[in-house]
């Protein structure tokens, strides 16, 4: 089972493997979703995608390292779980500093299966806060090679410091909701910066389309698969590789400014203006 499985969480799992495909590898993501969201799956099709040399940014789940990874016996793949280490046993679990202590010392050695040392932080947002303050070194210096997915049911429960070092990747679970929203609005608002469309029209497109941060990040992962697809010649619209990498660029810089409260209108305006100077 590959990245592509994953689909049904929405746009990530394109992006995702479009990003490996062109060599575009971050040290670390957030993986963030509801508790019915398969995050721990998602993070080893990823970890699979990433090393699997047979179906590169797929993963092809029957080579040697899909087979572990899927098994959990991959040599440079380490998990961190939160445990319960108090003397009392309170029931309540957390990742503690001398946990991430532990990870930091096996991504300074170098990887012995591949090139990458990967790392599953499950249950990221129960990271103390010394654990947290300890984590941020390894993201501000990570060791050659690393990438790490922290798995997560609300990243604002991290450190501001933490989320904007990582790629925000969020995870939906689509079933019965309706998904052509984004990606009518995406289309609509892609055709007119192609036209050359008044930004007037286009904000007043985007003012009726968009009532929340949740429409925000929707017509932002459509618009980042619409992008992806022009390159790919699946549109009748197409822009030059470097222009959707740069618009690519923008629209996770976008995504993470309004994570961090940047208003999302605003942040979604200025997305428009600068892609308008690319297409
Ligand atoms: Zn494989």
């Amino acid at each position: 089972m590959g990245l592509s499985a994953y689909k049904k969480y929405g746009a990530a799992a394109a992006r995702l493997g479009n990003a490996l495909r062109s060599g575009a590898v971050s040290h670390a993501y957030i993986f963030e979703g509801d508790n019915n969201i398969d995050k721990a799956g998602f993070a080893r099709a990823f970890a699979q995608a990433l090393v699997c040399r047979q179906m590169p940014g797929e993963g092809c789940g029957r080579c040697a390292e899909c087979r572990k990874i899927a098994d959990g016996n991959y040599e440079d793949l380490y998990v961190v779980e939160p445990e319960d280490t108090t003397a009392r046993k309170t029931g309540t679990t957390t990742i503690k500093d001398a946990q991430i202590e532990e990870l930091q010392v096996r991504l300074k050695s170098k990887p012995t299966a591949g090139s990458h040392n990967m790392a599953i932080i499950s249950g990221g947002d129960t990271m103390t806060a010394r654990a947290q303050t300890r984590f941020l070194k390894t993201l501000e210096e990570p060791p050659e090679g690393t990438v790490i997915m922290i798995l997560s049911e609300n990243s604002e429960e991290l450190l501001p410091t933490i989320n904007s070092r990582c790629v925000n990747v969020r995870l939906y679970d689509l079933d019965g909701k309706d998904t052509s929203t984004g990606s009518e609005l995406a289309g609509t608002v892609f055709d007119m910066l192609a036209r050359k469309a008044y930004f007037a029209d286009i904000k007043s497109v985007l003012d009726s389309g968009i009532k929340s941060r949740q429409d925000a990040y929707e017509l932002l992962d459509a618009l980042e698969t619409l992008v992806g697809s022009t390159v790919r010649g699946r549109q009748d619209i197409s822009i030059s590789p470097e222009a959707a990498l740069a618009s690519t660029g923008l629209i996770e810089e976008t995504r993470r400014d309004i994570k961090l409260g940047a208003g999302y209108n605003y942040r979604v305006r200025g997305l428009m203006l600068r892609m308008e100077e690319l297409i």
